[in-house]
């Protein structure tokens, strides 16, 4: 067996999903929304599953999809994409990363992080023999400092793995910390893969930034989207990739090995709504937004310090002014998400988990793409904790 694989824990995501139906708790910790997503983008696909081809489509993806996510790209954030040579259809972006550090480093390369880090990321990494470089994110900023980068860079790092919006902290990082991101790679002639899942998820009037919009990125930047994302239909699994040909050239081998291709009727129906018009993509952001103000106000008033998000479907609470008292053994935030979720009925994540050092661990994380009547049922059952002598 492979050791890396054989001692892995099982995700954080499952096994707090688990405790929450053992427990029959509100679960606000796994994102997955629970509205079953768009009608007419589910009835496409289910048009296509009955009527249409269900044989393997192109192994770069289904020709109609690729030209609606170069023509969705190109209204919402300026990109000017090929979809014959610059675009390419994969089973999910978890694929699309693996594919990207499978074809883009070789053994003993240095790959930089960001931590916080999506649980994916890290045995990725290594199982492609990347050697990390991580770069530290803490509370409340989760900002992108010069020095921070300049630690992590050296004239080794060949690929830089980065998330904007960013899960777990709802942070949207902006232009100037993206460019400064950008210098960093092309003084080190590192590739940028980019994790952008979240790009339609953002809040207050932001708009979304591509690493492919940044002055030098173009030819060694690699977006990746997702559909599940983007129409809150999470098991979907249908990702995008795009990139300038001659790194679209060796993804496509990784992608050709891993998975070939997609379900084709996913592809339709996804291909259909990314052409959807701009209001409903609006009123989709506008509806989270709502729900992220109502469990943000909801956790204030009973006394949770709730940091700010921007993006995602999550929101964070630092803990250490409620409960000031570290309780030594488990990480604090692992054994208040325990306690949560066992004794109050409500799963969360501890973001210590998304650390591999030096983990922070005095944040928890929420998901709020729940209808009202969840989050008004976590926050009741939320209001106890603070009632309660907890550590
Ligand atoms: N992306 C989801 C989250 O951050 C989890 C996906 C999964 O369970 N692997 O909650």
């Amino acid at each position: 067996m492979n050791s890396l694989f054989a001692s892995q824990p099982t995700t954080v995501f499952e096994t707090m999903s688990a405790l929450a139906r053992a427990h029959d708790a509100v679960n606000l910790g796994q994102g997955f929304p629970d509205d079953p997503g768009p009608l007419d983008v589910r009835e496409k696909a289910a048009e296509a599953v009955l009527n249409g081809w269900n044989q393997y489509p192109p192994m770069m993806g289904a020709p109609e999809l690729r030209r609606a996510v170069a023509a969705h790209y190109r209204d919402w954030q300026g990109l000017d994409l090929d979809p014959e040579a610059e675009v390419m259809i994969t089973s999910g972006a978890t694929e699309a990363i693996a594919g990207a550090l499978l074809a883009l480093i070789e053994p003993g390369d240095e790959v930089v992080l960001f931590q916080p880090l999506y649980d994916a990321y890290l045995p990725l990494v290594l199982r492609a023999g990347g050697v990390p470089r991580l770069v530290r994110l803490v509370p409340p900023h989760w900002s992108l400092t010069e020095e921070a980068l300049a630690q992590a860079f050296s004239p080794r790092t060949r690929l830089v793995l980065f998330n904007n919006p960013h899960n777990p902290t709802g942070r949207v990082f902006g232009r100037e910390e993206l460019e400064r991101l950008a210098r960093f790679c092309t003084r080190s002639d590192a590739v940028l893969v980019s994790d952008e899942v979240w790009e339609h998820v953002i809040f207050d009037g932001r708009e979304h930034l591509s690493v492919l919009a940044l002055p030098g990125m173009r030819e060694r930047a690699v977006k990746i989207g997702s559909a599940g994302k983007i129409f809150g239909m999470t098991g979907w699994k249908v990702g995008f990739v795009c990139a300038a040909p001659a790194l679209m050239r060796a993804l496509s081998k990784a992608h050709q090995f891993l998975t070939f291709t997609t379900p084709p009727a996913l592809q339709h129906a996804v291909a259909y709504g990314l052409a959807k018009e701009r209001g409903w993509f609006l009123s989709t952001r506008a509806g989270l937004q709502r729900s992220r103000d109502r469990l943000a106000a909801g956790l204030a008033s009973i006394g949770f310090n709730v940091l700010p998000s921007a993006g995602t479907y999550f929101l964070n609470v630092d803990l250490a002014p409620l409960h000031p008292a570290p309780r030594g053994g488990d990480p604090r935030d692992e054994a208040f998400c325990r306690t949560l979720v066992e004794r109050f009925g409500v799963a969360a994540i501890p973001v210590s988990a998304f650390y591999a050092e030096e983990a922070v661990d005095t944040v928890i994380r929420f998901c709020f793409a729940k209808a009202d009547s969840t989050l008004d049922r976590a926050v009741e059952r939320l209001e106890a904790v603070s009632r309660t002598a907890f550590v």
